[in-house]
């Protein structure tokens, strides 16, 4: 984790504001800073990646009548997966 705090923020936080962005709740300054990490970080970039695509999945699903908790819900279950995939490649 050390030489990722070169990056503005260590990879956790970009996966953070990467959720936010993804929620429409980051600011203009956390937008940039994913931006920029996302340049430099390969693991955050896919992590990026996988989380418009889950967004998307979650918008379709959403018309389909999905709540808010079930968003959440299938959010964390992916955000799992995901995990599992960075811990095995590593
Ligand atoms: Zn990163």
């Amino acid at each position: 984790m050390q030489k990722s705090k070169f990056f503005i923020f260590d990879c956790s936080n970009a996966a953070n504001c990467c959720d936010k962005k993804e929620y429409n709740e980051a600011n203009v300054r956390e937008k940039t800073s994913i931006i920029i990490h996302n340049l430099f970080c390969k693991k955050c970039r896919d992590y990026s990646a996988k989380n418009s695509k889950l967004t998307q999945l979650i918008k379709k699903a959403r018309i389909k009548g999905c709540t808010s908790e079930e968003k959440r819900n299938i959010k964390e279950r992916l955000k799992q997966e995901i995990s599992k995939q960075k811990s095995s490649s590593n």
